[in-house]
């Protein structure tokens, strides 16, 4: 039996959170032993951490979502998102980033919101969990002139990006995270990068409930769907399945280091 973790779920989204006990059951029944349930605004950032209360194996993060910088009022205040985020099971802060294929916040906007969610994590010693979208090069130059201000911890979640951007991000000791796209047959180019991401580098995820992996696509995502891009992983890598579960877990763990001593 393979044992993985979800490393980014939105458990707190009405597909999911309608069901959660029976989420949950399906997800322990497919080798998930935890989940990270992940923030997208301060206002409702007491959703995943009430589930983070109620459940000893799931965790959260604490963060705005570059569709909401314009919406959230304390999107840029490096204070409030401080003092949401000092909880024992908040193990990153995220997710945050740029996103220029919706552009649903202004650019400069989005860009200082990621800065301040990447201070509170420098701050607090948590890795910060990154989407990009149409947004490599900027992506790289914000991450990297933060990393020389003085280091932190992160993730591309999701990682549909460049290849290039992989790159620049690895240099700086991020992780990569795969989640269902790489089981999409379009995914061509995503799935010869995952060939060349380090062992030491690799994450997979759901994104549920979005993104849901083959033979699923199309329906609503869950956590227990993470199986099957760990599989996908493993076949591009010509890698064991066993050996790539363990791998990502420990992963994992190393990255979002506070799960361990709480777990
Ligand atoms: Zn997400």
């Amino acid at each position: 039996m393979v044992s993985l973790i979800d490393s980014h779920a939105h458990l707190d989204y009405p597909q999911l959170s309608e069901d959660l006990p029976g989420v949950l059951e399906r997800a322990k029944q497919a080798g998930v032993e935890a989940v990270i349930s992940i923030g997208v605004k301060l206002s409702t950032a007491d959703k995943p951490r009430q589930i983070a209360e109620t459940y000893d194996n799931v965790f959260f993060s604490v963060g705005i979502h570059p569709h909401e910088a314009a919406n959230e009022p304390l999107a840029c205040d490096t204070g409030s998102i401080l003092a949401l985020a000092e909880h024992s099971k908040c193990v990153a802060i995220g997710e945050a980033g740029l996103d220029y294929f919706y552009d649903h916040a202004p650019r400069a906007l989005q860009a200082d919101s990621f800065r301040a969610q990447i201070a509170v994590a420098r701050t607090l010693g948590l890795p910060i969990i990154v989407h990009a979208r149409d947004a490599d090069d900027d992506i790289a130059d914000i991450i990297e002139e933060e990393f020389r201000k003085g280091p932190f911890k992160g993730v591309l979640h999701c990682f549909s990006s460049g290849r290039r951007l992989a790159e620049r991000a690895l240099d700086i000791g991020f992780y990569i995270s795969f989640s269902g796209i790489l089981t999409f047959k379009s995914a061509k180019e995503l799935q010869e990068i995952a060939t060349i991401i380090p062992d030491d580098r690799l994450l997979v995820e759901t994104d549920s409930p979005y993104l849901a992996p083959v033979p699923h696509r199309g329906k609503s995502n869950e956590p227990a769907y993470t199986l099957h891009t760990l599989e996908k992983l493993a076949e591009l890598r010509g890698e064991d399945l066993i050996q790539m579960a363990i791998r990502t877990k420990e992963n994992t763990l190393s990255l979002f280091s506070k799960m361990r001593g709480n777990s």
